[in-house]
This record gives C-alpha cells, sequence and structure tokens, in this order.
C-alpha cells in the first residue's frame, strides 16, 4: 500500500475518532458516537497491519484472539459500580504499552548501533518517563478503589520533595540521555526505574473523593504516553487518537475539579483526607425520622413536582428501571418528575446518565446541577436515592468538612425530603449528612429497589 494511501486512510480514521468523540459528549448521541470510533479504530488497525509487516500475521491474530477475548470477558463480567477500577487498569495497560514500545525502540537502536535523531530520542524518553509513570500509579489507583490497599491518602515526611527530587532525577537522566552521541543503557534503565518509582509515590498520597480525578489525568496521561510514542514509531494516527485522548482526559479532570470546586494542584497535592478532613460535626443529639413506603407513595401521588436526585445507591441497587416505572405513575397522576445529576454522582462521570438511559428515562428530564438548583425551592418533593455526599449541606456551612466548598444539589431547599437508603451509613467521603437529620426530611430505610418496588406497588393501589 502506497504511503498517501496509507495517510489517507489515517486521515479518514482520525476524523471518525473526532466525530465520535463530539457525539459522546451528548447522552442522545452517545451510542452513535461510540460504535463510529470503535469504526475508525479497526480502519487504523487493519490499515496498520496491512501496512507493515513488524511481525507475523499468526503473532497478530493470537494477540487479536486473545485480547479481544479478555476484553469481551472484563467489559460483560465488570459490575458499574467497579467500572472506576477497570478504566484505572486499562489506562495502566495503555501506559505499559507506550512504555514497552519505546523501550523496545531503544534497545533496538542500542543493539544495531543506530544514532537516533534528536526528535526521536526526547519522544522515546517521554514515553518511557510518562508510560512508566502511567504504569505504576494506575496500579495503585486499582488497588486502592478495589480495596487490595487502603483507600486514604498515604502520606510521611518530606513527601512533596521526595517526589520532586524524583522528578528532577529523571528530567535530568533523560536531557544527558539525549544530549550524548551515544545511547547509554545505565540512564535508560535508571530513568525506567525511578519513573516506576514516581508513579507510585505521586498516587498514594490521594484517596478519598479525588480518586476520579486522579483516573481521568492518568488516562489523559495514557493519551500523552501513546502520542508520544506515536512520533518515535512515526505513526501519524497514534499521534492523533494519542493526542486525543491526552486533551480530553485533561478537560475531564478540570471539569471534575471544578464540580469539586478544588484546583488540580490541590487534588494531586492536597492529600485529601488525610486527616479525616478535620470535621468536627458528629450527629449527637440529632434525630431522625422515617417514613414508609405507604406514606412516600402518598406523598408523591399528591406531589405537582418532583425532584429525584440519584446517587451512587442507585446503581449499587440496580434500581434505575423501577424509578421510571415510578415516574411514570407520578406523571400520570400530574406530577412532574426531573432528574437533577450531580457532575460527581456514582463512581464514574456520567454514571447516573448511563443508570438512567439504561432504563429509557428520556434526555430531557435530565437536569445538569446549574440548570436545576433554582428550582429546587419550589418542589415539593425532593427524592434522594442512594445520594449522599452529593447533597450534602456541610459543603456550604462546615469549613472542617473535607468536602466544604464543593457545589451541591440544593435537595434541602425543596418543601418536604424523602431519602431512601439502607441505614445512616456515609458516603464515598466518610462523612456525617445534616440532611438526613433536617427537620423537613423523612428516611425511608432499606434497600433502593425493594423501597421503590413497595412505592410502586402503592401507588398503583392509589
Ligand atoms: P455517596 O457515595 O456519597 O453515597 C451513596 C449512599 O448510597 C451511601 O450513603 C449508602 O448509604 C447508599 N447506598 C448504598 N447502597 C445502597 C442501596 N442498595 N440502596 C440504597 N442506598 C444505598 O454517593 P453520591 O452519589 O452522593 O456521591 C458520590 C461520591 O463519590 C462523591 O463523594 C464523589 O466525589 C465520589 N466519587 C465520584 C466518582 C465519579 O466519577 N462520579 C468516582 C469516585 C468517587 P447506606 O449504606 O446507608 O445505604
Amino acid at each position: 500500500m502506497s504511503h498517501t494511501v496509507t495517510q489517507l486512510i489515517y486521515l479518514v480514521a482520525s476524523v471518525l475518532f473526532i466525530l465520535g468523540l463530539k457525539w459522546l459528549s451528548s447522552p442522545a448521541t452517545a451510542v452513535k458516537g461510540n460504535r463510529i470510533s470503535g469504526v475508525g479504530m479497526l480502519i487504523a488497525i487493519v490499515v496498520t497491519l496491512l501496512d507493515q509487516a513488524i511481525v507475523t500475521y499468526q503473532v497478530i491474530i493470537a494477540g487479536l484472539v486473545v485480547g479481544s477475548a479478555l476484553g469481551l470477558w472484563m467489559a460483560k463480567a465488570v459490575k458499574m459500580t467497579s467500572m472506576p477500577q477497570m478504566v484505572a487498569l486499562l489506562n495502566g495497560l495503555g501506559g505499559g504499552a507506550s512504555l514497552l514500545v519505546g523501550g523496545a525502540e531503544f534497545l533496538r537502536s542500542e543493539l544495531v548501533n543506530e544514532q537516533l535523531p534528536l526528535d526521536t530520542s526526547i519522544t522515546m524518553q517521554l514515553s518511557l518517563l510518562i508510560g512508566a509513570v502511567t504504569l505504576t500509579g494506575s496500579l495503585v489507583a486499582w488497588a486502592k478503589l478495589q480495596e487490595v490497599m487502603t483507600g486514604k491518602p498515604i502520606i510521611y515526611p518530606g513527601q512533596k520533595a521526595l517526589n520532586a527530587l524524583m522528578f528532577l532525577a529523571v528530567v535530568g537522566l533523560s536531557v544527558y540521555q539525549v544530549s550524548v552521541p551515544e545511547s547509554l543503557l545505565w540512564p535508560f534503565y535508571a530513568v525506567l526505574v525511578i519513573s516506576l518509582l514516581l508513579g507510585v509515590t505521586l498516587v498514594i498520597p490521594i484517596g478519598g473523593a479525588d480518586m476520579p480525578v486522579v483516573i481521568s489525568l492518568l488516562n489523559s496521561y495514557s493519551g500523552i504516553a501513546a502520542a508520544m510514542t506515536g512520533f518515535v514509531i512515526r505513526n501519524e494516527v497514534l499521534i492523533i487518537a494519542g493526542a486525543l485522548v491526552g486533551s480530553s482526559g485533561i478537560i475531564l479532570s478540570q471539569i471534575m475539579c471544578k464540580a469539586m470546586n478544588r484546583s488540580l494542584a490541590n487534588v494531586l497535592f492536597g492529600a485529601f483526607g488525610a486527616t479525616g478532613g478535620g470535621s468536627t460535626k458528629t450527629a449527637e443529639g440529632l434525630t431522625v425520622r422515617q417514613t414508609s413506603a405507604d406514606d412516600a407513595a402518598v406523598q408523591l401521588a399528591y406531589a405537582k413536582s418532583v425532584i429525584v436526585v440519584p446517587g451512587y445507591g442507585l446503581a449499587v441497587a440496580q434500581a434505575q428501571h423501577i424509578v421510571r416505572e415510578m415516574a411514570d405513575l407520578i406523571e400520570k397522576k400530574g406530577g412532574e418528575v426531573k432528574y437533577a445529576i450531580h457532575p460527581v454522582a456514582g463512581r464514574m462521570p456520567g454514571h447516573m446518565n448511563v443508570l438512567l438511559a439504561e432504563a429509557n428515562v428520556p434526555y430531557d428530564k435530565l437536569f445538569d446541577m446549574d440548570q436545576i438548583n433554582a428550582e429546587f425551592e419550589r418542589t415539593d418533593v425532593c427524592l434522594v436515592i442512594g445520594a449522599n455526599d452529593v447533597v450534602n449541606p456541610a459543603s456550604r456551612t462546615d469549613p472542617g468538612s473535607p468536602i466544604y466548598g464543593m457545589p451541591i444539589l440544593n435537595a434541602d431547599k425543596a418543601h418536604s425530603i424523602i431519602v431512601l437508603k439502607r441505614g445512616m451509613g456515609a458516603g464515598f467521603a466518610g462523612i456525617e449528612n445534616e440532611l438526613f437529620y433536617n427537620p423537613k426530611t423523612a428516611m425511608l430505610f432499606g434497600d433502593a429497589k425493594g423501597s421503590l418496588q413497595k412505592v410502586v406497588t402503592e401507588l398503583k393501589a392509589l
């Protein structure tokens, strides 16, 4: 295949990636976006295979079969609530792949005594450094989320100084490596080892609600590492795809930081939750009002306006279908139901949108925090389903709270609030929630799906 034809097909694949990303940004077009990006990737892979005979086709086919089978199994087996861990693992593998390609290219040049051009040397060092940090950083993030190791920040004296020292060391060694005429093995291995360590030491002090931002950032790193590898092996579509992943990951990290009212630097170096937030608020002396499914159903049947606030517990209970059924029944009785979506509700970006889309909740009933927050005070009933941190007023009132400053959904401003959860368990941030003790709030204890099932049965009978 001629070089021009290959380049043209790569261009088509890249346009499909960009279109896919554009469509992925709205729930209405997301499925189409996912498919079109997949087609782009298939085209890119087929052309790369036809264009270059790097390894034998038997090896490639064996790799494809094993990789696809593993991917299919992972996608089917992973629980929706374990998605962040899986994304972390995949990011790590992406970083590891870049590290291997960059490293292999270096060792090849060393073996044949080839003098690499300066740009290749620089990008190779970068693919090594970023790939290694992404690999071990993602593995630590996976272990934290999977609870294989503590999810709390691990901090020790002189941590930042040590990280800074290691970073300067890899930069210094990399500069040395690219500036000496011959390729040297010792700086190569030194950069490799220090970068692998740096991935671990950079991620261990991060914990709590900051983990999603870290995963998104590592996703971005895996893209940047891939783009660097693209320069090393002169593959344009890898450069473009890597740049797209790198930039979209950074944008997502920024959006999530904004949603939590934190700066990226604060997330990375702030050791969130290391001291338990310093919040002194406890529930001592406060009482909780309980309600029953029957009473909740009556209240909902006569409400003119209802806002549903879904959270992580909705995903755990898999209650999305029954929520939809309940909303349909309320609307039949003349009430209006809207859904308020907090940007970090659940355990991954867009978690609630995905769940509710699965139950065919119409997109025009889903509202972002900024769109709906002013409406709570005019709302009869706010139904909080398995959400906790995203409706915790401590973010406004308790400067000692780890979520202080994070914008929340104004559930407490509604005329009355019904909270569905199993007990008084804390949310991801591990803190008390005053909303549950608010005189306007009634708690409906139990698994969200079971409770909603009872509410639906009552609504049908009314
Ligand atoms: P939270 O984690 O704050 O709270 C979830 C609540 O759901 C718990 O308090 C729990 O209470 C309840 N729950 C659990 N299982 C069930 C069930 N089967 N039925 C009913 N309730 C249940 O969730 P939010 O969505 O409010 O907030 C998300 C948090 O996660 C934020 O702190 C965010 O920063 C963080 N995060 C977000 C990510 C993202 O990308 N969206 C990724 C990782 C973390 P109980 O045990 O009493 O039932």
